[in-house]
This record gives structure tokens, C-alpha cells and sequence, in this order.
């Protein structure tokens, strides 16, 4: 049961946070790993760690998603490099806030740009290795905020997040075809390395409105991903699977009990 040892995954975004938290739990199943950010540094940096965890390959590719080229020429480079590629986990995106009254052409261009188009392109360009490896595999990362939740300063990132959606739907009936399934994750508010900076009040004061009482880690959103990468999950396609310790659940404040930990 859920074997991955044999699986070829690309990663985008998977030089730090969710997108690390996922490569990280393929690595732990021995499965060959590519990722790919702009920021090289990162890119070794994680995929040394990817090594020491099991991972059978890693394989960085330092790249822009956000336009085509980018995207597509990444893919491609990253899937060749594994000798083919069985799960695309698009993750790779951005969240600068923009209250909506002050927002720029500029502002939501740039999130639309990485988060939706870099994620249609991404796939788009892993189609040929996916089908060629007969159960392939499509996870977004998409997110609460935008499907289920908003956050005043994020609805261009809301809007990003939900078209995500959107995509995913279509292009699971499209791919079907192919063996091959489109689902998303959608996490809460999970511990990366941008909101450890946030402080511990904010963080504390964040967990306190969980039901299950702790922000999320990037290993409980890669848990979930390879779940739906598994030859087990080949059932399921086009779902959303919100991954949040039960944030989006609460009607108001009052309806959360408090943690006993
Ligand atoms: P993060 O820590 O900032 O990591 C983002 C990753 O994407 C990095 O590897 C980054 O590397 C890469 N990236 C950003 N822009 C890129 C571009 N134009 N081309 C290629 N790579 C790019 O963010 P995160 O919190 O892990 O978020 C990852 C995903 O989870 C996003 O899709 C986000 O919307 C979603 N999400 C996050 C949370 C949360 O609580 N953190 C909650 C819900 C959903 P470079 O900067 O070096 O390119």
C-alpha cells in the first residue's frame, strides 16, 4: 500500500515551505524528486536535504514559472533529467498583499501571472511525460483563502486561488482520458518559514482559532499530496481536499473550543 519508491515528482516551488514539506515526504518514500524555484541557493540548499532523507534522484531546475517559456522549458528539463515524470505537484506560488482600493494593474497581474497561468503551463507542459507514464498524477496547491475563506488585503490572491479551482475541474475531465488525475490541496494556515517570522502572539493567536489547536506543517500538506499521487488514489479526480486542521470549520470565535494542550 502507497508505494512511491518508484515515482518520478516534479515539485514547483519546492525549494522552501509547502513546496519543501512535500518534496520532503517523497524523498522520505524514496522517490526520485525534481524541483524547481528562481532562487538557486534555496534550490541546493533543499535538495541536499531531499538526499539525505532517501530521495533515490533530486534534480533542481532554477526557473521562472510565471510565463510560458519558463514554465514549459523547466518541465521539460526537470522530467528529462528523472528520465520521465509520473506526478506533477504545481505548487509554486505568491501571496503580496494588495487591499483591493489601492491595488495596481501590476499587482494582479504578477499573482495571476505565477498562480494561475504558472500552474496551467506547468501542466500543460508535464502532459506528454504524464500520460507516457500511464498513472500519472496532477496536485495543485491551491489554498482555503479564495475556495472556502477571505482575507482583507488577499482577494487578488483569493481570486488566483479559487481559479485554480476552477482549472483543476476541467482539466481532470480532459486528462481522465489519459489515466491521468488533477486534484488540489488546500491548505490552512501552515508553519513555513515566512509566517515563523510573524512572531509567537500572532502564531499562538492563530492556532487558537484551529479546532485541532496548532497551525499545520508543510509535511502534513506533503502527506496529503502524496496521498493523492498514490496508484490507491487513482479513483479520485477533481477534488479538493482541504488540508487544515478543521480552520475553516468554526461559524464565529465563540464556536472553537479551547485546545487542551
Ligand atoms: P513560500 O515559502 O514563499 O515558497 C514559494 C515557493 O515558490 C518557493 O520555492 C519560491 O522560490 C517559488 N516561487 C515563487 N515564485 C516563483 C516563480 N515565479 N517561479 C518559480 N518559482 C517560484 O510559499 P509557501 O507558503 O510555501 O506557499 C506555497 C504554496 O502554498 C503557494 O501556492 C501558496 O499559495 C500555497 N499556500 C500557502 C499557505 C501557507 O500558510 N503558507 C496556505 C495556503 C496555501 P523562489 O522565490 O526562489 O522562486
Amino acid at each position: 500500500m502507497f508505494d512511491l519508491a518508484d515515482v518520478r515528482v516534479l515539485v514547483t516551488g519546492g525549494s522552501r515551505g509547502i513546496g519543501l514539506g512535500i518534496a520532503r515526504v517523497f524523498a522520505k518514500a524514496g522517490a526520485a524528486v525534481a524541483i524547481t524555484a528562481r532562487t538557486p541557493e534555496q534550490l541546493e540548499a533543499a535538495a541536499a536535504t531531499l538526499k539525505e532523507l532517501g530521495a533515490a534522484r533530486v534534480v533542481t531546475v532554477a526557473a521562472d514559472i510565471a510565463g510560458r517559456a519558463g514554465a514549459t522549458a523547466a518541465v521539460a528539463e526537470a522530467a528529462e533529467a528523472l528520465g520521465g515524470l509520473d506526478v506533477l505537484c504545481a505548487n509554486a506560488g505568491i501571496f503580496p498583499e494588495a487591499p483591493l482600493a489601492t491595488m495596481t494593474e501590476d499587482d494582479l497581474d504578477t499573482v495571476l501571472g505565477v498562480n494561475v497561468k504558472g500552474t496551467v503551463w506547468a501542466v500543460q507542459a508535464a502532459l506528454p511525460f504524464l500520460e507516457a507514464s500511464g498513472r500519472g498524477r496532477v496536485v495543485l496547491t491551491s489554498s482555503i483563502t479564495g475556495p472556502t475563506t477571505g482575507f482583507p488585503g488577499w482577494s487578488h490572491y483569493g481570486a488566483s486561488k479559487a481559479a485554480q479551482l476552477g482549472f483543476m475541474r476541467t482539466a481532470a475531465i480532459e486528462l481522465a482520458p489519459a489515466g491521468i488525475t488533477v486534484n488540489a490541496v488546500l491548505p490552512g494556515n501552515v508553519l513555513t518559514e515566512g509566517l515563523a517570522d510573524l512572531g509567537e502572539d500572532y502564531l499562538a493567536q492563530m492556532a487558537a482559532s484551529i479546532p485541532l489547536g496548532e497551525l499545520g506543517t508543510p509535511e502534513d500538506i506533503g502527506h496529503a499530496a502524496a496521498f493523492l499521487a498514490t496508484r490507491e488514489a487513482r479513483y479520485i479526480t477533481g477534488h479538493a481536499m482541504v488540508v487544515d486542521g478543521g480552520q475553516i470549520l468554526p461559524e464565529s470565535a465563540e464556536a472553537v473550543t479551547p485546545s487542551a494542550s
